[in-house]
């Protein structure tokens, strides 16, 4: 259980509690009573033989009536020490059986001994195995460890906080916390406990995050990108397709402000799909290379990759700048020639996926690094990039899945986030239903009034690691049924999926993209990025099958053109309830932060976080979804300590410091997260 310590024993918190302070007597029991607790005595016992091994059955009394005790194992233990005809306190489940209450396997204390312990009105209940349970390692044991250390420690626990926060904020002090979370002395006192210990959990946290992005600001240096120069300006007068919203002149310059410091810039964008967040890479790089360093912008996909290609060469033709695209498919020939070109500084822009960070690839002088769709890439991939500098470059994590405030502020709390919160103007909001399987003739209809009108669709189908042959029928049985519906000459249907070629898959996305075709089958490849504006229907097969985020996200592949847009969910007709939910979500928002907040509150934190990061939020005792007011009471708590004492080096501060020296030396489980 991870517990090597008599600290960790301490901090060892239970998960729930039962309500012991209730008596019951035997006349008092139901027939569907929960866990009840009796006091009264054994007056008999006997083993009793079935077909499979046999039973140990006791009789006990009250004042008030007689039922049965019965084990099943650890019988001869039992019989040894069991005292007929002496007062017991009882607890557990009851059955009704044979005309007769019964409780198997009680918990059992003798009435004196129950009388001398510490004793409290909630039982906690820890979390416990199957495995530790069945050596006997029960609840009671637990109970009675916590007990001895208890006794032995006698208040005796660290303040961890200071008299000016746990008297403003009313909290309760660490030691009558600490036995209240054990020992509850009742209702009340527990839920204070919580919310003490809650507080500090979040608390430390938050003091890490914070401090560290202060560190970052004033320890890692940054290059210092001291003007908006040449490129900038000629493109930002001169080649900028379109006006740019408000926000993303805020973020933009968000970014310009970040780099001028001297520190390095971390930086979060996000925006929803279709928000514009390229073009505020491509001001962001031209400050780059205004002050003679070259940039880069990696992404998950190739096919997202080259996208972004086509998207900045397209942005740059007028201008004297050098992009190059590097993925896995590029020949050793022209990454020979890339690579060179990135050496001597030829090369401005380096657009790719993750060969990028292969060994081979040294940048000149790197100044810039855009990531796109970050929660692809593994951590450690990145750090590598910064070893090919004398500086690390500059990051921007570029993000279409929305992250709910909680979770960015305990999980990227350290980074700096911009958000790009208003569409371009223009766009129309898309309209999502949700149809069922033995709709699809109107669904059909629907198609072909829109494709009639020179619309394009996609039909999406879902592809889950684990099942992929599976997966690959039920695409390939939807495409067939397509091209029956849709048949040639009057209609043209691509199809890609992840069993295709690379080149293949170009070719098809190619010619939907060019609008040769009207119809596009996939699997989620096109989930991100592919920007196809006369596209304006969107239906995901099987839409219980996928998760919210990826929904918004496929959904936001339609909605681009100035077009009313459509986002059909498919269904079967037996839905779980979080899967009512999350299709009832789509139909009723197009809000990704709202969404993300849904997705939060159906998956946990963890979940939504990969397993790269979900170490980062194995809380003891907080819940950042269910506990989210508590979490901005300990940030902001958090920034006005440390704004009052930026070292906790005040005397009324000692008990942070100590514990924040403590926490950072045992387990730096937080220190690097971006
Ligand atoms: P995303 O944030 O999903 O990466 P993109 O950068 O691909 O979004 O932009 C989506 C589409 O919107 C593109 O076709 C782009 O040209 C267009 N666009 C971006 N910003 C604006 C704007 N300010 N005005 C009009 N169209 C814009
Ligand atoms: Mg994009």
């Amino acid at each position: 259980m991870g517990i090597f310590t008599y600290a960790d024993l301490a901090n060892f918190f239970p998960n729930r509690y039962i309500d012991r302070t209730r008596f019951f007597k035997i006349n008092q029991l139901q027939q569907n009573s929960s866990e009840v607790q009796i006091v009264g005595k054994i007056t008999s016992l006997k083993t009793v033989n079935q077909k499979r091994g046999s039973r140990l059955v006791a009789t006990f009394i009250d004042e008030t009536g007689r039922m049965e005790l019965v084990w099943f194992r650890g019988m001869k233990w039992l019989k040894d020490h069991i005292k007929i005809n002496t007062p017991y306190v009882i607890f557990g489940k009851t059955n009704w059986f044979n005309g007769m209450y019964s409780m198997p396997h009680p918990e059992m204390e003798l009435l004196s001994e129950y009388k001398k312990n510490l004793r409290t009105a909630m039982q906690p209940i820890y979390p416990s195995t199957e495995t530790l349970n069945n050596k006997g390692f029960t609840n009671r044991v637990m109970q009675k460890a916590m007990q001895t250390l208890f006794t032995e420690v006698n208040g005796k626990f660290q303040e961890t906080l200071s008299d000016d926060l746990i008297d403003q904020l009313l909290l309760l002090g660490k030691n009558e916390a600490m036995f209240n979370i054990h020992f509850p002395k009742s209702q009340e006192l527990l839920t204070k406990a919580q919310q003490r210990l809650k507080f500090e959990e979040l608390f430390f946290i938050q003091l890490q995050l914070i401090r560290k992005k202060l560190l970052k600001k004033t320890n890692i240096k940054g290059f210092v990108f001291e003007k908006v120069g040449q490129s900038f300006n000629e493109f930002y007068e001169n080649h900028l397709p379109f006006d740019l919203t408000n926000a993303q002149k805020k973020v933009t310059k968000e970014i310009r402000n970040d780099v001028i410091t001297g520190a390095q810039m971390n930086r979060l964008l996000q925006g929803d799909v279709g928000s514009g967040k390229t073009i505020v890479a491509v001001l962001a790089i031209l400050i780059a290379l205004d002050n003679g360093f070259q940039a880069t912008m990696i992404a998950p996909t190739e096919i997202l990759a080259t996208q972004h290609y086509n998207a900045v060469v397209e942005l740059l033709q007028e201008m004297p700048i050098h992009v190059m695209l590097l993925t896995g498919s590029v020949k050793t020939s022209k990454r020979k020639i890339i690579h060179k070109m990135l050496e001597n500084g030829e090369l401005d822009i380096l657009i790719g996926t993750h060969a990028v960070f292969e060994d081979k690839v040294k940048f000149n002088n790197l100044g810039l690094a855009i990531i796109d769709e970050q929660h692809r890439f593994g951590v450690a991939q990145r750090a590598k990039m910064w070893m090919k500098n004398k500086l690390p470059p500059h990051i921007l994590v570029m993000t279409a899945t929305p992250i709910p405030r909680t979770l960015a502020m305990s999980v990227y709390g350290d980074l700096d986030i911009s958000i790009i919160d208003e569409l371009p103007p223009g766009r129309k909001s898309i309209k999502t239903v949700h149809r069922f399987d033995n709709n699809r003739l109107s669904v059909f209809k629907f198609l072909r009034d829109e494709i009639a009108k020179g619309r394009q669709v996609y039909i999406v189908y879902p592809l889950i690691e684990e099942s992929k042959t599976l997966d690959y029928k039920d695409l390939m049985d939807g495409y067939e049924s397509i091209i029956r519906e849709f048949p040639l000459p009057e209609y043209k249907v691509s199809i890609v999926h992840g069993k295709m070629k690379p080149a293949d898959k170009e070719y098809e996305m190619q010619r939907f993209v060019n609008g040769e075709t009207n119809i596009m089958v996939a699997t989620t490849v096109i989930e991100v990025g592919v920007n196809v504006p006369n596209a304006s229907v969107m239906i995901i097969e099987s839409a219980e099958r996928f998760g919210l985020s990826q929904l918004h996200q496929l959904r936001g592949r339609v909605g681009r053109g100035a077009d009313q847009s459509y986002c059909i969910l498919m269904s079967g007709s037996k839905l779980s309830s979080d899967a009512k939910t999350r299709l009832q979500t789509m139909v009723e928002t197009n809000d990704g932060f709202k969404i993300a907040e849904v997705d939060l509150k159906l998956r946990g934190p963890g979940d939504l976080m990969g397993t790269q990061q979900s170490g980062v939020l194995n809380l003891r005792i907080a819940d950042i979804v269910k506990d989210s007011m508590l979490l901005q009471k300990a940030r902001s708590v958090a920034i006005e300590v440390l704004k009052n004492d930026p070292n906790l080096s005040k005397t009324e501060n000692r008990n942070i410091y100590n514990t924040y020296i403590e926490i950072t030396k045992n387990k730096n489980i937080w220190a690097n997260i971006s």
